[in-house]
């Protein structure tokens, strides 16, 4: 069996401390600034035996990824940590408000556990949504995402209208970098609604699944195609922000596709759906455990292994058009990516060490219940309040972000201490989700062997470094393209040719 270790420095001489891991015929090294370095295997024992060549070209490049205790670069190394470790800094920058729990489509799948559309009580009233902004512009973050889940947030209308509305007063003093987001199933969407959103560059997302059998299959509308809809918005909504004079590299529909058992026969299916829509990234996320699709398990789950074997084959494919001109990326691979080419970190939650729980982001009840994210929330409406944290009437941002669930989320997410990850290749990439944690093993601090997050998460790393001993600098080369840095927020602000200031 492949195991991962670090590298002792009693056997290896010159080499600072490093993780490493056998790649097919190659081996992946990593340091702590996120550096990497493939080299053959005989390469490798060479070097542990002190016996590889001064000019062998592996050394130059040893030396100048920060291998090396006799060229350690110790200044460099320490400003790519911060670097990347940059949003230890700043506070929670993403605030996502579950303005209704009501939902008008019944997905299998659904992880917020929706209720019908006819249920009473479980949408957000506007003293609440006040003391929601009141307490989000109270975070240390300079920047501010305020993202509106549901249930379907567009049942609840006039509460995202006034949330937008005063989030944007409040800014006027505040001066942060302010966004919204939407998370819609475009269910409800009309022209007003469209051009309001648009109006007040508020990003919209919405889910995907691909090909109509499939998409229908996991997403049932009542009164029409839950496909046709999501269709036509996603092309209406696309072709207004091209009316409007928006960079369409940047404003556009942010289609999520969610991974069930009826897909993973189509991997090349869905990323044709995506490619025949013009959409530029496809995002193969897996089913978690939460909400009902812990009840429908049995008939939409899978392993950890045929999820890999579908997203394997799914990115040869994305890769394999992106080889023939055809631009399409996929997004879990670009988080990883940016980490791996850049010293910079997309800040994404679950891919960060300590994850985003608590103090990367926090997530808002319809009823101003505070929790570390919405995945607490989910496990919330399960029935188990765990991830609580506060509540939006009752409590300060800082009693929050203080709570000691925060700090417990903090030390199992913080890989550095988690056993098997702590002297992982993967570590400076990888990031661990404590409430996954919970609800597969009963405990916050995962056990990675018998972890379908960590096969995963291994699987991928290993698919990207085999592929890139195997075809060196030309797939480089392509994939580095998916890491250019692209700040979609400056493309919403735009509007009749002149800056908007939130
Ligand atoms: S979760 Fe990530 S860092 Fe931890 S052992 Fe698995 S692959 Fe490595
Ligand atoms: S606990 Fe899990 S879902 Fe919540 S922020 Fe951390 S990684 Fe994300």
């Amino acid at each position: 069996m492949k195991r991962t270790v670090a590298v002792s420095r009693a056997v290896a001489g010159d080499v600072a401390y490093a993780r490493f891991r056998p790649v097919g015929e190659h081996v992946i090294l990593t340091n702590d600034a996120g550096r990497y370095h493939l080299m053959p295997r005989l390469a490798f024992d060479q070097m542990l035996a002190g016996e590889l060549q001064i000019d062998a070209p592996d050394l130059a490049r040893l030396a100048e990824e920060g291998f090396l205790r006799s060229q350690p670069r110790v200044d460099v190394l320490a400003d790519r940590l911060r670097s990347r470790r940059g949003y230890l800094m700043q506070g929670p920058s993403l605030h996502i408000i579950i303005i209704t729990l009501r939902c008008d489509q019944i997905c299998g799948y659904c992880h917020a556990s929706r209720t019908n559309l006819d249920s009473e009580g479980y949408d957000m009233n506007e003293e609440t949504a006040r003391a929601v902004v009141d307490r989000i512009f109270e975070t240390t973050s300079p920047s501010i995402t305020i993202e509106f889940q549901g249930g379907e947030p567009l049942v609840n209308w006039p509460i995202l209208q006034f949330i937008v509305e005063y989030a944007r007063k409040k800014n006027a003093a505040a001066q942060k970098s302010l966004m919204f987001s939407l998370v819609t199933n475009m269910s409800m969407m009309d022209d007003e609604k469209a051009n309001y959103l648009l109006d007040n560059g508020v990003m919209i997302c919405t889910s995907f699944d691909g090909p109509r059998e499939v998409h229908e299959d996991n997403r049932h509308l009542a009164r029409a195609s839950s496909y046709d809809t999501a269709v036509h918005w996603i092309k209406t909504l696309n072709d207004r922000y091209a009316a409007r004079g928006l960079d369409t590299g940047l404003a556009y529909v942010n289609a999520l596709l969610t991974v069930t058992r009826a897909t993973l026969a189509h991997p090349r299916a869905v990323v044709d759906e995506y490619v025949k829509l013009g959409l530029k990234a496809i995002h193969l996320r897996p089913l978690n455990p939460f909400g009902f699709a812990t009840k429908t398990w049995e008939r939409i789950g899978y392993s950890g292994e045929e999820y890999l074997q579908f997203y394997k084959a799914a990115l040869d494919y994305v890769i394999e058009l992106n080889q023939s001109g055809i631009e399409i990326l996929e997004k879990k691979l670009a988080l990883y990516l940016q980490k791996i080419f850049t010293d910079t970190d997309p800040n994404y939650m679950e891919l960060r060490s300590p994850c985003g729980a608590g103090v990367g982001q926090m997530a808002y009840n319809f009823d101003g219940r505070i929790y570390t994210c919405d995945e607490g929330r989910m496990i919330g409406k399960m029935g188990d309040d765990i991830f609580q944290i506060g509540h939006a009437v009752e409590n300060t941002h800082r009693e929050a972000v203080s709570h000691e669930t925060v700090r417990a989320m903090a030390a199992a997410s913080y890989l550095d201490a988690v056993p098997g990850c702590s002297d992982c290749a993967y570590n400076p990439y990888c990031g661990v989700c404590p409430i996954y944690n919970y609800v597969s093993q009963n405990d916050l601090f995962g056990k990675m062997p018998g972890s379908d997050w960590c096969k995963i998460s291994m699987g991928i790393c290993d698919h990207l470094f085999g592929r890139l001993a195997r075809e060196g600098e030309p797939l480089r080369r392509l994939l580095e393209r998916w890491t250019r840095e692209k700040d979609r927020g400056a493309a919403y602000c735009v509007k009749d040719g002149s800056s908007m200031t939130y």
